[in-house]
């Protein structure tokens, strides 16, 4: 589904992402994981198109995307998810899940300012939609509570439903267990699992948690120093003696 080639990044005088290339299989929940400063996040940015490369492309279901920016890419399913934004916390967690980005950018306003039938419409049918994603999640006794009541996993797990407001087909999940505790994890790792298995999801996860890593994710792929240092089953990479050396920094 994604095909990245050759992508090297640089800020400045950092080589940030070098040489990389990897694939990403359809339905697939591929792990990234790797020491910190590895790369991971920028190779995440690069393909989701937050950063133009330096070199080498990204191709999306067969298609070159290389440096296409987020809103694109977001149109046809890629999507990193969104840290929930400042302005949203205090409204009630249904409408956090309303108020994800329009297919179109600048649709939400145009038909506010100018066709307000249509507005009442498309809000009842986000609202039914809200209220199936919330259904989905576990989530739905919280709907009217307001988003910065929610624990650090709640939160995760309503990253998790804006994605599933605009049927992303591909997600990027940038450290989803920061910060949540074990339970919330688990849960957060079922959710992941059902996207996939009902829903067709295809998920690329950077966690460091490797009991969560192994439990859901094949393959893995291990960066270190910008580069792919291995890839394979979970059991395979925490066998790997290269893998290892880079963890322990030797
Ligand atoms: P990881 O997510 O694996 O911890 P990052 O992708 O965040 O690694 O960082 C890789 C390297 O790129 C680090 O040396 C980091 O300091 C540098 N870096 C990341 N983002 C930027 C940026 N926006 N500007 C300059 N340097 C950056
Ligand atoms: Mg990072």
């Amino acid at each position: 589904m994604i095909a990245v080639r050759g992508l090297d990044k640089w800020f400045g005088g950092i080589h940030a992402v070098r040489e990389v290339s990897l694939d990403i299989g359809r339905n697939t929940i591929t792990g990234l994981i790797g020491p910190n400063g590895a790369g991971k996040s920028t190779l995440f940015n690069v393909i989701a198109g937050l950063f133009a490369p330096t070199g080498g492309t990204v191709h999306l279901d067969g298609e070159d995307v290389t440096g296409l920016p987020p809103h694109t890419l977001f149109r046809r399913g890629l999507l990193r998810t969104f840290q929930l934004a400042q302005e949203f916390h205090s409204l009630p967690v249904r409408e956090n899940l309303m108020m994800v980005p329009p297919h179109q950018p600048g649709e939400n306003l145009f038909n506010a300012w100018f066709r307000p039938g249509a507005v009442a419409a498309h809000e009842a049918e986000l609202r039914d939609k809200a209220d199936e994603v919330l259904e989905f999640l576990t989530l739905s006794h919280l709907a009217n509570e307001r988003a910065e009541n929610l624990s650090g996993g709640q939160k995760k797990l309503l990253e998790l439903g804006r994605t599933m407001m605009v049927d992303a087909k591909i997600v990027f999940l940038d450290e989803v267990g920061a910060g949540v505790n074990r339970t919330l994890l688990g849960t957060i790792a079922e959710v992941i699992q059902r996207l996939q298995a009902e829903r067709g999801y295809t998920f690329c996860v950077i966690e460091h948690d490797m009991d969560f890593i192994a439990r859901l994710c094949d393959p893995v792929i291990v960066m270190a120093e910008g580069a792919v240092l291995a890839q394979g089953t979970s059991d395979e990479i925490m066998a790997n003696e290269h893998v290892i050396e880079a963890y322990l920094g030797t």
